[in-house]
């Protein structure tokens, strides 16, 4: 039995978070950034292969959509096929993702036991989910990004330089900065939108909304979870300002006065950046 399969048999109730220790350790990355997938791979005996999956992969089973795969496992190949139009750090994210579906207990199991179709819509949403968390913990090794995150100083100059270190996108560095954040931050992503607002007009500036936002543990607990409403008024707001920057490292910073319902407004101090597509703006309380 291959070492990794034994491994698995062996340790039916390993945490994802375990495997991805082991994976770090056994392939000789613990500590070392940017997690050199290559190596990663290697250690399992897989292949990563790029193809265009619209041309070249016809036996793919037609009932899959194949314009929204991004990457498939091969089990009995142990070929990983990404699909070429990822950018680089897509296709790390995605072939980790697929890495999750070979080294995780139960997985192999599920995907190659039973058809996909077999699987109810509950553990789909699970074992994606897992795999997805078995990767951000691969690329981030776990703790080791918290841990210097944390020996910053908050500020956006901090996600983009560790987005450049740890080879992750800005969005996913942004995110998990804020959730692993031992003070009190907040991340408010702002996406373009296409339709007309009533009302607004948007002759040389796309419109902004509110897509999501993020919260560390200490924030939320003092402040809110998610922003209800802002207006975003070309000419009048910093998101604005920000959309028109050229670089990442260009960030424009502020105050902003917050009412939270039931407990009065704050004053937080507010950064932002922008990587072309979307606007990101980091908050946290003036005095921390
Ligand atoms: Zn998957």
């Amino acid at each position: 039995m291959p070492k990794v399969e034994r491994v698995i048999a062996e340790n039916l109730n390993l945490a994802i978070e375990d495997v991805v220790e082991g994976l770090l350790q056994a392939s000789g990355m613990t500590g070392r950034i940017p997690t050199n997938v290559g190596e990663i791979l290697g250690y399992l005996d897989l292949k990563q292969l790029s193809f265009d999956f619209m041309r070249e992969l016809d036996f793919m089973p037609e009932l899959i959509e194949k314009r929204d795969i991004r990457a498939v496992l091969s089990y009995n190949d142990r070929i990983i096929a990404t699909q070429r139009q990822l950018h680089r750090n897509q296709t790390v994210f995605s072939t980790l993702h697929e890495v999750g579906h070979y080294v995780l207990p139960e997985h192999v199991q599920k995907f190659y036991v039973c058809s996909i179709e077999d699987l109810s819509f509950f553990t789909k949403l699970r074992l994606e989910a897992e795999a997805n968390k078995l990767a951000a913990n691969l690329i981030f090794q776990l703790d080791h990004f918290a841990i210097e995150a944390n020996s910053f100083p908050l500020g956006c100059n901090v996600i983009t330089d560790l987005a450049g270190k740890y080879g992750t996108s800005f969005e996913a560095t942004a995110r998990r900065y804020v959730e692993q954040h031992s003070q009190p931050c907040a991340l408010v992503v702002y996406d373009k939108v296409e339709k007309h607002v009533e009302g607004l007009e948007f002759d040389e500036f796309p419109g902004f909304k509110v897509q999501y936002t993020i919260t560390s543990k200490s924030f939320r607990e003092k402040f809110f979870t998610k922003i209800l409403e802002e207006k975003i008024i070309p000419g009048e707001s910093s998101v604005y300002e920000a959309c028109k920057k050229l670089d990442v490292t260009q960030t424009v910073e502020n105050k902003m006065s917050i009412t939270i319902v039931g407990k009065g407004e704050f004053m937080f101090n507010s950064q932002l950046f922008t990587n072309g597509y979307k606007v990101f703006r980091l908050i946290y309380p003036e005095k921390l």
